[in-house]
């Protein structure tokens, strides 16, 4: 090449890396709005573990490929630590509910509820090898005093924002409980599904394969804390 044309070439070469650079800057931005727009959907089961329908809700989630989080009752898991075993051996995240369940017990003063914290964070220790770091609310009694205890103890505190109506509707059939999740998530982007996995539960163990089916054909993705 001759002297004269390099300056040309290196003129040429740097247009080329720039329209390289805006070409994906470009594709880059589709990208970007699509995982800005990705529905999510966390499947939260309060107040197990139980025999049978814990384990219906298992073998739901793992032939449907999802991962859930589990808020565990402590007092609940004598007998049962090879379901809550499970929980954690399948990939699921298991979180603190409370050891009693017992309102006027947990919330009785600050110490009684650090102790019921504590008790139930140290059965699912004991039995699981994990440590709990997700925490939930029996009957969401929550309030600002006592989500900054358990942020200091280094949990995250999970709501919810749409029901399944397990808890809600007496005595609701599984496709009742399907209506409902959908109609309570309607128009969220991302979704925190509260569902119960304790004894008499059944329903909701029906019910979960079209829950799950729904979502996903609604372009909704599955987490877990
Ligand atoms: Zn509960």
């Amino acid at each position: 090449m001759q002297r004269k044309y390099i300056p040309l070439a290196v003129f040429f070469v740097a247009l080329l890396l720039l329209l390289a650079h805006l070409g994906a800057r470009m594709t880059a931005v589709p990208a970007f709005t699509f995982a800005a727009e990705q529905k999510r959907i966390f499947l939260t089961f309060d107040d197990g573990p139980s025999t049978v329908v814990t384990g219906q809700v298992l073998d739901v989630l793992r032939d449907e490929g999802v991962k859930a989080t589990f808020f565990v009752v402590g007092d609940r898991v004598g007998g049962r630590e090879e379901v809550l075993r499970r929980i954690a051996r399948e990939g699921h995240t298991v979180g603190v509910h409370s050891q009693t369940h017992v309102y006027r017990e947990i919330y009785a003063s600050d110490e009684a509820f650090l102790r019921d914290v504590s008790a139930c964070a140290e059965t699912v220790r004991k039995v699981t090898g994990v440590t709990p770091r997700v925490y939930r609310f029996p009957g969401g009694l929550g309030n600002s005093r006592r989500t900054a205890l358990l942020r200091e103890q280094g949990y995250r505190v999970v709501g919810w924002n749409a029901v399944c109506g397990d808890e809600e509707i007496a005595g609701a059939d599984a496709e009742t409980l399907l209506k409902t999740s959908l109609s309570t998530a309607r128009g969220k982007d991302t979704v925190v599904l509260l569902l119960h996995d304790s004894a008499h539960r059944r329903a909701t163990a029906e019910a979960l394969p079209s829950i799950i089916r729904s979502f996903r054909e609604a372009g909704y993705e599955f987490c877990a804390f």
